[in-house]
């Protein structure tokens, strides 16, 4: 095996010196001589083909990875304000309720009730506002 493998090598460096200095050999080992070495270009292009492909995906990976960064789903970041206690909570969070047209937000239900309690007794007096 070890042997063979010397012989190999003996052929692909004996045929390369022939098909440089144009060394005369019996074409039929010469044909030989050349799908061997052949093979081995092949072989040295199929793996040096695979080496870039794996170096090139090692060098792109964290850039292709930084193009899709990890986003909290469902979540605008957008903060409204709970006109009853006056606080700040995500949107997502906030109970709406349209009032007249616009948007009002609660950060709860004993808010909402609450406001809209409140905006009853007003508009006694002030009258209904158009929607
Ligand atoms: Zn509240």
């Amino acid at each position: 095996m070890r042997e063979h493998f010397f012989q190999l090598v003996a052929m692909f460096l004996e045929g390369g010196l022939s098909g440089l200095t144009g060394f005369d050999s019996p074409a039929r080992f010469r044909y030989i001589r050349y799908t061997m070495i052949g093979f081995f270009r092949m072989v040295f292009f199929a793996i040096a083909a695979y080496l870039i492909y794996k170096f090139v995906k090692f060098v792109l990976a964290p850039l292709a990875g930084s193009q899709t960064p990890p986003r909290a789903e469902g979540r605008s970041g957008v903060m409204v304000k709970d006109e009853v206690c006056k606080t700040y909570l995500p949107r997502e969070d906030a109970i709406r309720e349209t009032v007249g047209g616009v948007d009002q937000y609660f950060c709860s239900e004993a808010c909402r009730a609450k406001y809209l309690a409140g905006r009853k007794s007003g508009s006694e007096n002030a009258g209904r506002p158009a929607p």
